[in-house]
């Protein structure tokens, strides 16, 4: 495992499932911990739960000049930002292309795709000027095929994952690993709202078929070591038995 001992670890969406998990996660393996997310009281809550390494930072993704800010006081508190995880995400609105409200629609593009661009902007001047650093972006199966009621959600991690393979090209060679997660399917509150939609395959779902936050969590602290480095510019899919193998999983 890379060691994270001084190493600040910054988390969007950390206020509940996967980005709380992975905040966890990461400073249990030593990191200090930014967690960004709307609800203020969740990650002050959980940052109050892991100690004086994690620093909550109330910041919605879908706003540049709040997520420049979360990363300068990131680095004013802990002097460096060694790994982005861009987890903020949504689902909704969950509905037929025909049928979606455009505002909602644009909405979630502000955030799944936006927020994820405008957390590795942000953070880029800062890794590259302390010699480099990574960016690890959740992805999803929904990168690479339709399901039906997800025409935002597909096409936003669409392009979520392009923006890992165009940060991987122009910053390789400056330090920055780039590299997207796809988790397969995580017992969430995403997932809470899609059994709720009832519209596609996902919703019917057994409960027992998602995994628990726990295991991106921690394959995302894999990702941040010398042995993921073959998929820089890729993604790593939790599917993969290899892969949860690595990850030390099973
Ligand atoms: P979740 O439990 O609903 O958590 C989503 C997180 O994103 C929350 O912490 C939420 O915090 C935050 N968020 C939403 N909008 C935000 C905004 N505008 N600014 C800042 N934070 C925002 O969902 P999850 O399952 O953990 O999902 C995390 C990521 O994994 C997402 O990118 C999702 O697409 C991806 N993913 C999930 C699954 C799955 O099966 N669960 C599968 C594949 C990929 P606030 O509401 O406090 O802002």
């Amino acid at each position: 495992m890379a060691d994270f001992a001084g190493k600040c670890v910054f988390v969007t969406g950390a206020s509940r499932g996967i980005g709380a998990a992975a905040a966890r996660e990461f400073a249990a393996a030593g990191a200090n911990v930014v967690l960004a997310a709307r609800k203020g009281d969740e990650i002050a809550e959980l940052a109050g739960e892991i100690g004086a390494q994690a620093l909550a930072i109330p910041c919605d993704v879908s706003r540049y000049w709040e997520v420049e800010a979360a990363i300068q006081a990131a680095v004013g508190t802990f002097g460096s930002l060694d790994v982005l995880v861009g987890n903020a995400g949504v689902i909704d609105p969950i509905g037929h292309l025909q049928d979606n409200d455009p505002d909602a629609w644009g909405h979630l593009i502000d955030i799944n795709v936006k927020g994820v661009f405008h957390g590795m902007r942000a953070a880029l001047p800062v890794m590259k000027a302390q010699g480099g650093g990574s960016i690890l972006t959740i992805s999803s199966g929904a990168a690479s095929r339709p399901v039906e009621g997800w025409s935002a959600y597909c096409a936003s991690k669409a392009a979520a994952q392009m923006l890992t393979r165009s940060l991987d090209l122009e910053e390789r060679a400056n330090g920055i690993r780039a590299i997207g997660l796809s988790p397969g399917t995580v017992a969430t509150d995403m997932q809470r709202d899609i059994k709720a939609s009832g519209i596609n395959e996902v919703s019917q779902l057994d409960w027992s078929e998602h995994i628990p936050a726990e295991w991106p969590a921690k394959a995302l602290v894999w990702m941040c070591s010398a042995e993921a480095d073959d998929w820089l510019g890729g993604e790593i899919s939790l599917r993969d038995e290899d892969i949860r193998r690595k990850v030390g999983l099973i």
